[in-house]
């Protein structure tokens, strides 16, 4: 059995720097606290855990410990919160979503109703969300009938920084189709992560050439279903698994060419573990 590996995966410049930002902080000062997950990965979360670093769901415990914004960043309230309570701020937030935020900001000032195509629960969205001040709302194609009727007759919209091309430009057509009449002014500012749709096109790439795929990346990893739903439409058979331990050996059996990609919360050791274990369990 063949095993071909994606030409493009695993951990993004934004989640390398991040963790080094933060490694570099927890040598300097001993301890520090990161709010939320540094990324959607267990696994790394406690490695990081060893080096010192905590996390927290919430700010109103931290005291006397540097906090750390991960790279999907944070709202300004969050910010406002920390500097008053004393804190020092490590932030981490990758700069492609950094721009995001700014642009949300921007166009709320702007008078426009801020759509961010995304995921309203994934922390990214939620933080881009309240640059927009209450002027945004969170939407996908299966929730464009809750966009309120009343909508602003000026309209701007933004993706989650790992969301679909093609799914992208699929909503905004059917914004448009479905409520042109109520739109006089459409802005779309494109924050789309380059390392996510090369990624995902590598990941479409690698689907069509072999029979199975084996997606590696937290469950609750964005990015990584993503590059599972490419892989599934791609035509292959396709497993979203977190470790090594989530492999089957029935998915291998009769299989000539098996494909692995890994989100870009990935780290490189979870993917040579998950290559070990497929030779491993690959029919002789
Ligand atoms: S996937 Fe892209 S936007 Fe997200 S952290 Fe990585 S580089 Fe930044």
């Amino acid at each position: 059995m063949e095993i071909l590996l994606a030409k493009e995966m695993g951990f993004c410049w934004g989640v390398r720097r991040a963790i080094s930002m933060m490694e570099k902080a927890v040598s300097e000062r001993g301890q520090i606290i990161s709010l939320g997950p540094i990324v959607h990965n267990p696994q790394v979360v406690a490695a990081l855990a060893e080096k010192g670093i905590q996390v927290t769901s919430s700010i109103d415990g931290v005291s006397g410990v540097p906090l750390a914004i991960a790279a999907h960043g944070v709202g300004p309230k969050v910010l406002e919160e920390a500097k008053a309570k004393g804190l020092e701020i490590i932030d981490t937030t990758c700069p492609i979503v950094t721009r995001s935020q700014r642009w949300a900001k921007k166009m709320a000032e702007d008078g426009f109703t801020v759509i961010v195509y995304g995921d309203a629960d994934h922390r990214e969205v939620k933080g881009v969300l309240s640059w927009a001040q209450g002027k945004g709302i969170a939407l996908t194609e299966e929730a464009l009938d809750s966009l309120p009727q009343e909508l602003s007759s000026r309209v701007a919209i933004i993706p989650q920084t790992t969301q679909s091309p093609a799914r992208f430009a699929a909503f905004i057509g059917r914004l448009l189709r479905e409520r042109l009449a109520q739109i006089s002014e459409l802005q779309v500012v494109n924050t789309l992560c380059d390392v996510t749709a090369s990624q995902q096109a590598a990941a479409r790439e690698l689907a069509q050439g072999v029979e199975l795929v084996l997606v590696i990346g937290g469950h609750n990893s964005a990015n990584s279903r993503h590059l599972a739903e490419a892989c599934r439409e791609a035509g292959a058979e396709t497993h979203h698994i977190e470790t090594a331990a989530e492999v089957e050996a029935q998915w291998l059996t009769g299989r000539e060419r098996v494909g692995i990609t890994a989100g870009a919360s990935t780290p490189d050791w979870a993917v040579e573990e998950v290559v070990r274990c497929v030779r491993g369990l690959a029919p002789k």
